[in-house]
C-alpha cells in the first residue's frame, strides 16, 4: 500500500484524494492546506490527516476548530509520491525548492508548463512514458478531452491533420470573481492556441492547430473537432470505437443531453461524487465523416476528467502497474467509471 500525500487541497486536489482513497494499492496518507476554510474543515471531516502549508498559521487553524496533523514537510517525509495541485507554476517551484531535495517523486498539473516537469501523461495516450519516472505532469483538462477522443480515433484509422475550436468555461462554480459575465472572449486572441502544442506532448506525431474562446459558464468546456483522416472509415466506425474507448461517453442529444447542462445533470443523477462526470462525453449525432474528414463535439468537465489520470500516473511512476489497460480498468473500478 503506498503512501500519497496532495499538496493544495483545492478543486483538482479534493478529488484525487478520494480516487486515491478508493484504489486498493494506494491511500492518502495526509492533504495540506494553506488557510483554515471550509475545504480545509471537510478534509478533516472525511478522515484526512491535515497538515499545514505555512506553520505560522498554525492558531489560525486551532482558532477555527479544525485538527492540524503537523506540517507540510512533516507530511513530505512520510510519502512515496505527492500530488502536487497548487494553483499554476507554484508547483515547478516545489519541484526545484522541495521535491528534488528530499528526494520524492511528484505528480504536477496541467498549469505547470511541460519543459518545468519533463514529462506529460495521458492514459490511454502514453502511460508507459511515466513509468518509474520522478516527475510528470497531468496535463490539462482540456488536453486530456483533446487526447482521450483522438488516440482511439489515430488507432483506428491514422490521423492526418487535426483542427480544433474549443469553447472554455470562463471560471470553476466556485469562483466568484471571475468572468466573463456578458462577452465572447478570443482567449489566447492568436492562433494558435497552446491547447495544440500541449497534445502534442502527448501525441507527439500529430499535427493538431487549435483556436480558443472563453464563454459566460462555469459547467464545462466544449471542444469542436475536425480530423483529416489517413485511412477511409464510415462513421459507424467512429462511433463504434467511441463506444469501445476508455473514458469516452458517446452521449444522444435526442436523449434530452443536447448540452453541458443537461450532461452535469445526467453526472448527478449517476450519483457522481460532486455531480463529477470523469468520462468525455461526445454527441452522437455530431459524428459525421465527410470525405475522409471527421466532425465531432464534445464536452470536458474541467473540474474532474483529470482526476482518474492522476491515480493511473501514480501506478506508472512507482511501478505499480505496467500496463495502461490493466490500471485504466483498475481505476475505473473503483471509481465507477462506466
Ligand atoms: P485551486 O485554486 O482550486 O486549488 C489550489 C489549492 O492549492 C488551494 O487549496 C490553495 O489554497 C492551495 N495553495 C495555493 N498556494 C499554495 C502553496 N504555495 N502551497 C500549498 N498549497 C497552496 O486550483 P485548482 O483548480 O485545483 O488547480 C490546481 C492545478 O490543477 C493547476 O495546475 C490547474 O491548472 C490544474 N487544473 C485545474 C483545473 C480546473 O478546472 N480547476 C482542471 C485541470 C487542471
Amino acid at each position: 500500500m503506498k503512501n500519497i500525500g496532495i499538496n493544495g487541497y483545492g478543486t483538482i486536489g479534493k478529488r484525487v484524494a478520494d480516487a486515491v482513497q478508493a484504489q486498493d494499492d494506494m491511500k492518502i496518507a495526509g492533504v495540506t492546506k494553506r488557510s483554515p476554510d471550509f475545504e480545509a474543515k471537510t478534509a478533516v471531516e472525511r478522515g484526512y490527516d491535515l497538515y499545514i502549508s505555512v506553520p505560522e498559521r498554525e492558531q489560525e487553524f486551532i482558532d477555527a476548530g479544525i485538527e492540524v496533523s503537523g506540517t507540510a514537510d512533516e507530511l513530505f517525509e512520510k510519502l512515496d509520491l505527492v500530488v502536487d495541485c497548487t494553483p499554476g507554476g507554484v508547483g515547478a517551484r516545489n519541484k526545484e525548492e522541495i521535491y528534488k531535495k528530499i528526494g520524492l517523486k511528484a505528480i504536477f498539473e496541467g498549469g505547470e508548463d511541460h519543459d518545468a516537469i519533463g514529462t506529460s501523461f495521458n492514459s490511454t495516450g502514453n502511460y508507459t512514458n511515466s513509468i518509474d519516472k520522478d516527475y510528470v505532469r497531468v496535463v490539462s483538462c482540456n488536453t486530456t478531452g483533446l487526447c482521450r477522443t483522438l488516440t482511439p480515433v489515430k488507432n483506428l484509422c491514422g490521423i492526418k491533420k487535426v483542427r480544433a475550436v474549443m469553447v472554455r468555461r470562463g471560471a470553476d462554480p466556485s469562483q466568484v470573481k471571475k468572468g466573463p459575465i456578458n462577452s465572447i472572449i478570443p482567449n489566447p486572441p492568436k492562433v494558435p492556441s497552446h491547447h495544440g502544442p500541449d497534445v502534442q506532448t502527448i501525441l507527439e506525431d500529430i499535427s493538431v492547430t487549435t483556436m480558443a474562446l472563453l464563454v459566460p459558464t462555469t459547467l464545462m468546456h466544449q471542444h469542436n473537432i475536425m480530423v483529416e483522416l489517413e485511412n477511409s472509415v464510415s462513421t459507424d466506425d467512429i462511433l463504434d470505437e467511441f463506444e469501445k474507448a476508455y473514458r469516452v461517453m458517446p452521449v444522444a442529444a435526442s436523449l434530452g443531453l443536447g448540452s453541458t447542462a443537461e450532461i452535469m445533470e445526467y453526472a448527478k443523477d449517476l450519483g457522481r461524487s460532486r455531480g463529477d462526470m470523469y468520462e468525455i462525453p461526445v454527441w452522437k449525432e455530431s459524428v459525421n465523416v465527410v470525405d475522409n474528414e471527421l466532425f465531432y463535439m464534445q464536452a470536458v468537465h474541467q473540474e474532474s476528467d483529470v482526476v482518474p489520470e492522476n491515480v493511473d500516473a501514480i501506478r506508472a511512476m512507482l511501478g505499480l502497474e505496467d500496463e495502461a489497460e490493466k490500471s485504466i480498468l483498475k481505476t475505473n473500478k473503483a471509481m465507477n467509471i462506466l
